[in-house]
């Protein structure tokens, strides 16, 4: 994926994460339309508001760093170790900041 299309695409889910953010933070009512999908779970309105609105700012992060990347010229390298993430991978989360091994790693330690 070339430079110009990465930051399209970020820029695009940067865009879009702050509007769910503004929803969330601003009209709880919003919310259920948002997760209707799992309708049937026990959380309350505010308790599902909250997670997605944990979910969302994590993303907003991950997509802010990779555009911080992407000015530096490192974009698609992997943070930790500075081989190239796999071009499929960021097809699918251009945002990924981790090769799939660095990223098990990481998910293992916590
Ligand atoms: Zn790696």
């Amino acid at each position: 994926m070339d430079v110009t299309t990465a930051r399209e695409r970020l820029e695009e889910m940067l865009a879009e994460l702050e509007r769910s953010i503004g929803v969330l933070q601003g009209d709880p009512a919003a919310v259920r339309e948002h997760s209707a999908a799992d309708a049937g779970s026990d959380l309350t309105d505010a308790d599902r508001a909250q997670a997605m609105l944990t979910v969302a700012t994590a993303q907003r992060r991950a997509v802010i760093e990779a555009l911080k990347r992407l000015e530096e010229g490192v974009y698609g390298e992997c943070v930790d170790c500075r081989k190239p993430v796999p071009e499929g991978r960021l097809e699918a989360r251009p945002e990924a900041a981790r090769c799939v091994q660095c990223q098990g790693k990481k998910e293992r330690r916590r």
